[in-house]
Order: C-alpha cells, then sequence, then structure tokens
C-alpha cells in the first residue's frame, strides 16, 4: 500500500471512532485550541501546514494525557480577498460584478466559497489534523452572524461604535474604504511640485510643496507654523487656489513642519489625514474631489470627469501655462497600497462605521499586563502593549458585497436610524414601513475577532461555551498579532467578560531554502500537496518543525523533508527488525525486572530521561526541541546501539538474555511519545507491533487513545548508563581512528582498553566491542597503560576510558615509511624552490607585492606541512 493511501486509512479510522470529538466532562478541565479559520480565497499554503502540525501535536499530546480535548475547526469568508478573486475570475469571462447584480454575484461566490471549504477540509485531513469536524464552522453561518450582528448592537448601543465623516483609505479598484491594517506603505520616487498662490488682494505669492498637485482643486486654506518669522505678518490673508481660483485663508497651525518644503503647506482636509485633523482645528470646509472610483468629480472644475493622475497631468499643464509651476524636484516618499490589490489607495473624506477602540483596549491590555493572557515568545506582549496603547479607531464598514451587512436600517420617511439584530419591521421613531439596509457590509476581521466565542455558541448560553470557553491556546503566526489577536482580546473580553484564551503562540513565516519570503510575485510558494505526496505526511510536518523556535522564521529546504523521509524508513526498518525477531508469535515477551541486562537498564533509563525531557519541552511551547529530542534517542540510541547490540545478543540467545522484550516495549513507548508529531507512521508500526506481538498491554484500538508516555524516575539507572555510554564511547573512538587512518572495513585492528572501576562491567561487553568496532585481539588491562619510550601508538583518552591502539595494527609500518619519505622529498624540492625565489633580488624588485605575498603565504604552509611530515616518520622510527 502507498504512503496516501495508509495515510487516508488510519485518518477515516480515526474519525469513524469520534476519537476528535470530545467528551464534556465537567470533572476535567478541558484543552480547547481554536483554529485560525482558513480563509476561502484559495489552496493551502506552507504556513496553513506548519500552523496545523504544531496545533495538532498540543492536541494529540492533551488529547493522550486524557484532557477532554476540543480542536475546533473553521473557515473564513475573507471578505474583500474573496471578493478580489472572484472578481477576476469573472473578468476571464468578461464580467462585472455590477452588470450580474448583488444578489447574482454572491451566488457565484457561495459557489466558490463551498468549493474551496472542501479543498481545505480535504487538504487538513490530508495533514493528519485531529480536528472535531462535527463542529466545523465558517464566518458567514448562522451562529457567527448572528454573533456578528448581536456584537454590532451592544457595541452601538453603548457609544462605541458609531458613524462619522473622517479620512479614511479608499482603495478605487476594490471601491472600497480599508483599515489602516489593510494599507501597506511602499516608498514610492515621486517629485515634489511647488506651486505659486497668489494673494488675493495686492502683490505676491506664497509658494508650496505637495506631491499630489492634483489635490490642490481641494484646498480649503494654507497653512504655516504661527512661530515662523517668515509668515508671521500675513496669517489671516487670503489667496486664490490656482487653477479652480477658490479664495482661501493662510491659518498659523503648530502642526506645520518649518523645514519641509517652504514652511507653507496646502491644506486639503477631503483627502489628507493630518489636514482633515487641521481643518478640524480651524472649522475649515471640506472640499472632495474625488468620486469613488478615483476619477475627479464636479468640485473639480474643468477636469471633472479625469482619471486622478490624468487630472494631475492636466492641472500641472494648466499651472505652467499661467506661470505658476515654480519647480519639479525628484522625492521619494511612503504611499498606501491596497493589501489585497496592490492598488495606491487615495486617502479621502467619507462617511463610515468606526468602532471606538480606546474604551475597548483598556482592559484588553490589562490582560495581558496582569498575565491573564500569556503571550509566547514574551518580546511579541510589548509589541502588542505599544499598538494597543496607541490606538486608533477602527473603521470597521467596506463597500463590498460579500460579508456581513450592517445591521442598520435608515427610515426613508424620517430619518432615523434602526440599529436591531433581526430586520425590523418598522422605523423606531416614527413607524414607518420603508426602512433601507446600510448597504456596505463589515470588515471580515469584525466576525474574526469574535471567534473563540461565536464559533462556540454566543451569544446563546450553550453547553460548549458553558464548558470550552475560555479556549486554552490560540496559536498563530506572528504576522496577524494586530488584524486578529489582538482583536479578539478586546471583543472577547467585550461579550462575554472573560478572557478569550490563556495563551498565544505565535510562530514565525516559512522561508525558502535561501530565506526569501514565500510570495506569489517571487514565484517561490511551495505547494504543500504534492510535497506531501512525494514526501509523505509525516515526513512534511517533521521537515516544517526542523528549526523553528517560537516567533522566528524558519527556512524550509529539501534537506529538512529528506531528513523527515529517511527518518520515517529509519523507522520502518527498526520496525521490521523487532517484527520479525518476535516470531514465533507465542514466546513470552512480557519484561522481568530481574532479568534485565545492563543494556537493558541503560536503554530504559534513557527512554525515560528522554520522555521527561520531551514532556517538559512540549509544556514549554518548544515543540522542535522535543521532536529533536524523540529523533537522537530513537535514531541514535535505540536503532544505530540498542538494536546492534542486540543482533550480537541474539546470535547465542537463551531466553535468559533474550532482548524482544525490551526491544518491542522501548519500540512502542518511543512511538506513543512521537505519535503526537507523525501520526500516521506511528499507528501504521504500532498496529503492526500490536498484531504480532499481541502484547497484553497494546489491547487499545489505535495508538491515538493510549495514554502519552510519563516518566518513571525508579527506572534511571545511572550505573548502566556509565557502563554502556563507556562501551559506545570506545567503539566509536576505535571507529573514528580507523576512519582517519583510512582503514578498511575488512582489516581488523588491535586495541587496549582500560575502564578504571568499569573494566570489569565492559569486559562483559567484549563481544560487542569486537564485532562493532572490527577489533581482535581486543585487551582489557587491569591498571593504566605506562607508555614506554619509542613505542608507536595512539592514545585515545575517554569519558572513563582509555583505549590504545598500536599503529603497527592499523597500517604497514614499512610501507608507510616510504610514503611519508616520498612526500617529504616532494615538498621538500618545493620549498626550496620558493626560498631561492624569495631571494631573488630581480624577483623581488619586479614582481608586484601581492605576487610575493602570494609566495610567502604558500612557502609557509609548505614549511608548516613538512614538519608535520616530518613529526609522522620520526613517530614511525
Ligand atoms: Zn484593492
Ligand atoms: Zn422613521
Amino acid at each position: 500500500m502507498n504512503q496516501g493511501k495508509i495515510e487516508e486509512k488510519w485518518y477515516q479510522y480515526w474519525v469513524q471512532r469520534g476519537y476528535f470529538t470530545p467528551k464534556i466532562d465537567k470533572t476535567k478541565k478541558p484543552f480547547v485550541v481554536i483554529m485560525p479559520p482558513t480563509n476561502i480565497t484559495g489552496e493551502l499554503h506552507l504556513g496553513h501546514a506548519l500552523t496545523a502540525t504544531i496545533e495538532d501535536i498540543m492536541v494529540r499530546w492533551h488529547r493522550m494525557q486524557g484532557d477532554p480535548t476540543l480542536w475546533l475547526p473553521g473557515v473564513d469568508h475573507a471578505g474583500i480577498a474573496t471578493q478580489v478573486v472572484v472578481e477576476r475570475t469573472l473578468a476571464k469571462e468578461h464580467i462585472d460584478r455590477h452588470q450580474l447584480g448583488r444578489e447574482k454575484f454572491l451566488e457565484r461566490v457561495w459557489e466558490w466559497a463551498n468549493k474551496y471549504r472542501n479543498k481545505i477540509i480535504e487538504e487538513h485531513r490530508r495533514l493528519g489534523a485531529s480536528m472535531d469536524w462535527s463542529r466545523l464552522s465558517f464566518t458567514m453561518e448562522e451562529g457567527p452572524s448572528l454573533a456578528v450582528r448581536t456584537a454590532f448592537v451592544r457595541l452601538y448601543n453603548k457609544g462605541h461604535i458609531y458613524r462619522g465623516e473622517r479620512i479614511i483609505n479608499w482603495c478605487p479598484r476594490c471601491a472600497t474604504a480599508l483599515s489602516d491594517l489593510e494599507t501597506e506603505h511602499q516608498d514610492v520616487q515621486g517629485n515634489l511640485y511647488y506651486i505659486k498662490y497668489p494673494f488675493a488682494e495686492g502683490e505676491g505669492y506664497i509658494t508650496v510643496a505637495t506631491t499630489r498637485p492634483e489635490t490642490l482643486l481641494g484646498d480649503t486654506a494654507v497653512a504655516v507654523n504661527p512661530d515662523d518669522e517668515r509668515f508671521k505678518a500675513v496669517i489671516g490673508q487670503k489667496l486664490i487656489v490656482p487653477a479652480v481660483k477658490r479664495i482661501i485663508p493662510i491659518i498659523g497651525d503648530e502642526a506645520i513642519d518649518v523645514a519641509f518644503g517652504t514652511g507653507a503647506v496646502k491644506v486639503t482636509p477631503a483627502h489628507d489625514p493630518v489636514d482633515f485633523e487641521i481643518s478640524q482645528r480651524h472649522n475649515l470646509e471640506l472640499v472632495n474631489i474625488m468620486n469613488l472610483d478615483a476619477t475627479l468629480n464636479e468640485n473639480a472644475g474643468p477636469y471633472k470627469g479625469m482619471e486622478r493622475f490624468e487630472g494631475r497631468k492636466a492641472v500641472l499643464a494648466d499651472l505652467e501655462k499661467e506661470g505658476l509651476l515654480v519647480k519639479i524636484e525628484p522625492y521619494m516618499h511612503s504611499v498606501g497600497h491596497c493589501q489585497r490589490c496592490r492598488t495606491m489607495v487615495e486617502p479621502l473624506a467619507s462617511k463610515q462605521w468606526f468602532v471606538k477602540m480606546a474604551p475597548l483596549a483598556a482592559p484588553a491590555i490589562k490582560a495581558v499586563e496582569d498575565g491573564r493572557i500569556n503571550i509566547i515568545p514574551g518580546r511579541f506582549a510589548k509589541v502588542y502593549l505599544n499598538w494597543m496603547e496607541n490606538i486608533r479607531d477602527w473603521c470597521i464598514s467596506r463597500q463590498l458585497w460579500w460579508g456581513h451587512q450592517i445591521p442598520v436600517w435608515y427610515c426613508q420617511d424620517c430619518g432615523e436610524l434602526t440599529v436591531t439584530v433581526d430586520i425590523p419591521e418598522t422605523c423606531n421613531k416614527c413607524h414607518s414601513k420603508n426602512l433601507k439596509q446600510d448597504p456596505d457590509v463589515l470588515d471580515t476581521w469584525f466576525s474574526s475577532a469574535l471567534w473563540p466565542h461565536s464559533t462556540l455558541g454566543w451569544p446563546n448560553d450553550t453547553e460548549d461555551i458553558r464548558y470550552f470557553y475560555p479556549t486554552s491556546v490560540l496559536e498563530t503566526a506572528y504576522d496577524i498579532l494586530f488584524f486578529w489577536v489582538a482583536r479578539m482580546i478586546v471583543m472577547g473580553i467585550e461579550d462575554t467578560g472573560e478572557v478569550p484564551f490563556r495563551a498565544v503562540y505565535l510562530h514565525g513565516l516559512i522561508r525558502d531554502e535561501k530565506g526569501e519570503k514565500m510570495s506569489k510575485t517571487r514565484g517561490n510558494v511551495l505547494d504543500p500537496v504534492p510535497l506531501l505526496e512525494q514526501y509523505g505526511t509525516d515526513a512534511v510536518r517533521f521537515a516544517l518543525l526542523m528549526g523553528t523556535a517560537p516567533g522566528n522564521d524558519s527556512k524550509l529546504s529539501t534537506i529538512k523533508l529528506e531528513a523527515g523521509r529517511n527518518f520515517a524508513n529509519k523507522l520502518w526498518n527498526a520496525a521490521r527488525f523487532v517484527i520479525r525477531s518476535i516470531e514465533p508469535v507465542n514466546q513470552d515477551i512480557s519484561i522481568h525486572k530481574d532479568k534485565l541486562t545492563v543494556e537493558d537498564r541503560w536503554l530504559i533509563s534513557r527512554l525515560n530521561r528522554t520522555i521527561a525531557t520531551v514532556n517538559t519541552a512540549i509544556g514549554a511551547y518548544h515543540f522542535e526541541e522535543a521532536q529533536s529530542t524523540i529523533h537522537d534517542f530513537l535514531w541514535g540510541e535505540y536503532c544505530d546501539w540498542y538494536i546492534e547490540l542486540a543482533k550480537i545478543r541474539t546470535k547465542n540467545a537463551t531466553t535468559e538474555n533474550n532482548p524482544i522484550p525490551v526491544l518491542i516495549h522501548v519500540l512502542e513507548t518511543a512511538l506513543r511519545l512521537l505519535h503526537p508529531f507523525m501520526p500516521f507512521v506511528t499507528e501504521e508500526i504500532w498496529q503492526s507491533l500490536k498484531k504480532a506481538s499481541l502484547s497484553p498491554t497494546m489491547q487499545a484500538e489505535s495508538i491515538m487513545v493510549t495514554d502519552y508516555p510519563e516518566t518513571d524516575n525508579s527506572l534511571i539507572d545511572i550505573k548502566a548508563e556509565r557502563v554502556i555510554d563507556t562501551v559506545i564511547d570506545i567503539i566509536r573512538s576505535i571507529r573514528n581512528t580507523r576512519a582517519e587512518h583510512n582503514v578498511e572495513n575488512n582489516i581488523w585492528i588491535e586495541a587496549q582498553v582500560y575502564a578504571g572501576e568499569l573494566t570489569p562491567s565492559v569486559l562483559l561487553h567484549a563481544q560487542a566491542i569486537e564485532s562493532l568496532a572490527r577489533v581482535k585481539p581486543l585487551i582489557f588491562l587491569e591498571k593504566h597503560r605506562e607508555s614506554k619510550p619509542g613505542e608507536n601508538v595512539l592514545v585515545n583518552v575517554l569519558k572513563e576510558a582509555e583505549v590504545t591502539i598500536p599503529m603497527a595494527s592499523m597500517v604497514d609500518v614499512e610501507a608507510e615509511k616510504l610514503r611519508l619519505q616520498k612526500e617529504i622529498n616532494q615538498n621538500q624540492a618545493e620549498a626550496n624552490r620558493l626560498d631561492a625565489r624569495l631571494q631573488d633580488s630581480q624577483f623581488l624588485s619586479r614582481a608586484p607585492a601581492a605576487v610575493v605575498e602570494k609566495e610567502q603565504a604558500k612557502q609557509l604552509l609548505i614549511k608548516d606541512k613538512l614538519s608535520r611530515l616530518k613529526q609522522e616518520l620520526a613517530r614511525l622510527q
């Protein structure tokens, strides 16, 4: 059966038995993770795969420890992002959403949503994610939608939501307002235009500098710093706006930077956030010059109907003609772009819905400060607090069709607003039935902010919300700390009075092999599905976690994927050996403590130490450390040492020293330890082992529902560890020496070993040392070996032993002497040539300094080599 089939088989098996659905047990504290809802915009990327891997590790670990464990999966409608991708597919059919109309367009988006929702489920199944699919939630479903309307109405009634005219970021392509977070700033090479504004009365003018000259059509003042000596006298006088000939005042405002441009700036309150604030202080008029598609409107006078950049050209041409354009300087400045479609955003004054954040932020700040929420790694707590302390109001209305329509109805007769959870029949004030709902929808992050409580049934009082809320850990990538995590804390506390989760664990982003951020534009995005097919899910999970640390970015490379696959293969080979050794099936495989050999006790001791490290590491969110600890134990101690020692033992096996019971016991325990990390290969091997061994301790239906191993300190055996670690050290040192001297595998070499008080114990492993290090004869010394003068031996000093290897046993001394003498002669000749050259005054005077230096360096190297060769030769005399 191929890898994919095995994975599918076990996933089905787990789902059919209902393992992913927790049983509510009021005597136990549940462990709850709400999955970050995946956007229905398209396929999964590696970030989703890492999220699923880390969460699955936590969840399986807690489940195996007996905690009622809920991992609730979800999908997000991803308002603007989805609308953009659906619009793009429609564009391929040459259809505009306005041609379709709102209803038909939404049908198309729902089709898309259903298709991708299934894809998301399918891909998470392939990743082995043990989510409770019976609780799968979608932001646009009735439950979460009711939560959205309820939260909106509550905030509105408390005065935390208001509608107002503010400068917002407008995306002309998406034709919607964006929040500050959805606007990405990039440095753009632009120009600074110096423009003359003539005085309304008398002669002269004031020059102002601007990066967006077309906005002068919306100017309602020119501002200077009141302390600026150059302009003090003119404050209060009037100027004429070029092109539209509007008369505007010169005002004094302390916000003006005397060093920027000429020190006098134009004020366009409807198109700039700073100017908007100035206008509030000075009661200036707002003149909006732009339509929502970024063409100029009737306030732009002669430029009406032009596209914004076309308008800029026309305005500049006219200024030039009138001699009002003083100069143009190149200027680098930061410009906002739409996060979803990359179009340059237009700051403009618009009537939108906002959440007043400051009063809501206060309890969310407190929850992190007083430790009710623990942010891991801790440095992000500072980032969070800093952002929350400086938070601005959140623009939540979007001029989109896909999303939760704002629950506000405007009376067409009296103008009153009716804000209710359910569709109102009549106007609150005049009881007219002539009501019209606000056409806008809410920011997609508004529904995400309610996710932990809305998925558990809020605002209804459900068994789920009473048992599973607050949740345990919120795990996500650090890049959505503000978008999502912070807002969940705000809304969770606001709606329920309690924090939404006790801990926030932030993982890093996955970069490519070179450390570059993966992005569609760079073309270096790796799709997880082909990787799952090529390497197997367990290997991909292993590779994704390798080299990660909380909050740090990591690189995914072929080397890591291969390491994952090799580890899975190594386990398979080990398991095959164990299962083959079990036959015949009826042998006694129970462990008799009194019959354990020293290497049995060593392995069991190492296993218990491994268990302790792993449990501590997972508990501290050091998943990578836990994984590599299990890997090193299984690969190194279990496969490379114990199995090799066991093979030697079974050659002359008696029932007295049969290693099979320990082989089975340790493999079975280590598989359970590894299960949360590599769920499929561990289940497959565990089931084969169960079948072959008929072990009475393996009665469970699945490894998934066994207990997670716990350390038994009584099994830590320091003496056994000292003995076997010393045996391993001895074998390793002899192997290294052989490798350094290129000793062929078929040559046996001599070694003498002294291991102090451990000698009698190490002696019992003589056969293992002989066969694994290819040593013959192996001589155990009774006391420290004293070296005799002129003796040609190698001595390896180890932690608890000393290994002496006579050179003659490794190399043919006479042949080696000849070889060394030949090499010395060759090097001596080259050294002589260099000496002669470097004493030649003609060479020294003519050659460039670099060449001379090079020759000098060569000479040093050769002399060093010569002296080492001569030492080698001397040792052989
Ligand atoms: Zn856009
Ligand atoms: Zn009314």
